[in-house]
């Protein structure tokens, strides 16, 4: 239907973008996956929109430093995984809603990046409570679906930036996924890099992730898999169907 193809979402991608709202997110849900596209020599950039400051429960760090430290575990896991770029739009922890300006931020780097696919977090996951994760996952989302038309942030055009489509976005966490991807072979280099992120989690919350990981593949077939709700641009608007893709 309308083209979409989930199980060719991937193939031969030369560029990911992809649109988290906090520094682990992206190597928690899609980690595996983004480890194998670098390692076949897809370009993959990571835009992170929050600045990471409030997730602490220890009142001895500040703001700053936490978003800091963030910042120095976000680039070592980056190395593992093979992430090319880190882009930081810097807006408060905690505090992201969906906005006319962090849309056409994303529009200008989808135009200016060119992805094959655009990555970020499902905002439609039921029960989402928070805010940066359904605030990104909507402005990834609009962005995705105008970054095409011409008098939508139309100065990007008089820089010289091209209207741009790319041929998916794929969303992880997502309630009805409609592709698994096998990360058997990459649970370990996953982990590492997960395990990067260490003012957020204890070795114990890592077997946790993987857990998760090894009940995504036991829905499909595969010791441990990643879960991604592909869509195109035809799917996201008046598709009464999208949900069942
Ligand atoms: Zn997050």
């Amino acid at each position: 239907m309308i083209g979409l193809k989930p199980e060719e979402a991937f193939e031969g991608c030369k560029t990911l973008l992809s649109i988290q709202p906090h520094p682990d997110d992206t190597d928690i849900g899609a980690g595996g996956l983004v480890a194998r596209l670098s390692s076949q020599g897809c370009r993959v950039i990571y835009v992170t929109t929050t600045d990471g400051g409030g997730g602490t429960t220890d009142p001895s760090i500040s703001w700053e430093e936490l978003s800091r430290i963030r910042k120095g575990e976000q680039q070592a896991a980056a190395k593992i995984l093979g992430v090319s770029e880190l882009i930081w739009l810097e807006y408060r922890d905690s505090e992201l809603r969906p906005s006319l300006e962090l849309r056409n931020r994303l529009i200008t780097l989808i135009r200016r990046y060119r992805p094959d696919v655009v990555l970020t977090v499902d905002p439609w996951l039921p029960y989402e409570a928070h805010p940066d994760h359904i605030a990104t996952g909507l402005a990834a989302s609009e962005a995705f679906f105008f970054s095409n038309l011409t008098n939508i942030n139309r100065e990007d055009l008089e820089k010289g930036l091209q209207p741009y489509t790319p041929k998916y976005i794929a969303y992880y966490w997502s309630k009805n996924p409609n592709l698994y991807i096998d990360i058997s072979d990459l649970i370990d280099v996953k982990k590492r890099a997960m395990s990067a992120h260490k003012s957020q989690f204890t070795p114990e919350a890592i077997e946790l992730l993987v857990k998760y990981d090894e009940m995504l593949g036991s829905r499909a077939g595969y010791r441990y898999a990643e879960a991604f709700k592909i869509l195109n641009q035809l799917a996201l608007h008046i598709n009464v169907a999208a949900e069942m893709l």
